[in-house]
């Protein structure tokens, strides 16, 4: 197989220590969904599956029936697999077969379920998600008591796995009346539940941020996004834990996992006074030494970026020079000396004492963090490392 222009490391002993992190914040007895929507937020859902079973998730959530199918491709046996988002009516059978758990959040979804939970004589794993005040997807309180009628008489061909909700915007402490209403209303759900004696399997509402910030929402299962990748959801979130240490310990527990790598395909002298690269967005002021590097914006590279952004080789920044192209830019190394062809190139991440974080590209070319992460290409190949 030939190379591609760039890959991907992911570090095992990053994620398990995050993991572990995560699993003493929100105490024993909590299972961790881990949210791989997005190809597992840009990290690759197929290793980053296997990683998280490694540090000892069994649990993994994705947002349509598409990424579902990846981790089921990916998983070991035991683990099980949530669909939070889309799923087309002709895709419920397929999820039924395969014992995957998917969100419900209309009424008139539960007869077909049923419908077809009998006919393949498999019971469906339901999450029923209710609407609290962030309107996106989620059942309003007018259909439930009758959705709990439905599921309480056909206990057996579809389980009640889990109650569920989603916040909107518990990253942010100025959002926090939202949330909290938000929770007041899902233990208003739950009341109706107890009332019934119809109780889910599971309940569920938070993600990263409130499963870090907000103890109370904390239930039996968290849904762990951005912070299993090492980031923190913001930085309320991050300055209430340092604030929780006491200031006794400054190093965050939260590691990244990801470092994107190339490799130095050309280097030239650029006399002063030429252009470098298309049009004359950058003209050099003294004869420079420049590397090109053998990817561009199709490659999930910023275009943002241009002259504006750097690179690390042997340890040391090299700024961007001109446009970023479709699958080519230009780097200055006139102060790195003997860059070779074939030198390693830090895109994100670590090399030597320096480090470039995903952040660094959200202040340049504001994208967020997890707008950045999720658009890289899947076909950048992933590898898994210690
Ligand atoms: C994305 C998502 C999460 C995870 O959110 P993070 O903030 O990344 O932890 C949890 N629940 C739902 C429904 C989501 O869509």
């Amino acid at each position: 197989m030939v190379r591609h222009s760039s890959r991907i490391e992911l570090s095992q002993s990053s994620l398990t220590k995050n993991i572990n992190f995560i699993r003493k914040k929100i105490g024993p007895g909590v299972r961790i969904s881990s949210v791989v929507k997005a190809n597992a937020y840009g990290h690759g859902i197929h290793q980053f599956v296997k990683m998280a079973e490694k540090a000892g998730v069994d649990h993994f959530a994705a947002a349509s029936a598409f990424e579902a199918e990846e981790v089921l491709e990916a998983r070991s046996a035991g683990s099980d697999i949530m669909i939070m988002g889309i799923l087309y009516k002709e895709d419920i059978d397929w999820a039924i077969s395969n014992g995957i758990e998917f969100y419900v959040f209309n009424y008139e979804r539960l007869p077909y379920v049923l419908e077809r939970a009998q006919a393949l004589g498999i019971p469906a794993k339901v999450h029923i998600e209710v609407e609290t005040g962030a309107n996106r997807t989620g059942m309003q309180a007018s259909e439930f008591p009758d959705t709990l009628k439905f599921l309480k008489k056909h206990a057996k061909d579809i389980h009640f796995k889990g109650l569920c909700t989603h916040f909107g915007g518990a990253e942010s402490f100025s959002n926090q009346f939202k949330i909290t209403s938000q929770h007041e209303r899902y233990k208003e759900f739950l009341k109706q539940c107890e009332k019934r004696k119809m109780l889910p399997e599971i309940r569920h509402i938070a993600c990263s941020a409130a499963a870090l910030a907000y103890k109370d929402t904390v239930y039996d299962m968290v849904r762990m996004g951005v912070s299993q990748y090492g980031f923190w959801p913001s930085p309320d979130i991050y300055y209430l834990h340092m604030q929780e240490q006491g200031g006794r310990n400054n190093v965050s527990p939260l590691k990244r996992i990801f470092t994107w790598k190339t490799d130095v395909m050309d280097v030239r002298d650029v006399r002063a006074g030429e252009f470098i690269g298309y049009g004359t967005a950058y003209q050099a002021t003294q004869d420079m030494r420049v590397a090109v590097l053998p990817l561009g914006y199709s490659n999930g590279y910023p275009r943002g970026q241009s002259n504006r952004g750097y690179v690390l080789i042997k340890g040391k920044k090299a700024p961007v020079v001109g446009l970023i192209n479709m699958n080519l830019f230009m780097v200055d190394v006139s102060h790195i000396p003997d860059v070779e062809v074939g030198e390693e190139v830090v895109l994100v991440g670590k090399q030597k004492n320096n480090t470039i974080n995903i952040s660094s590209f959200t202040q340049v070319t504001q994208l967020m963090n997890n707008e950045m992460l999720s658009r890289l290409p899947a076909a950048i190949p992933r590898k898994i490392v210690k």
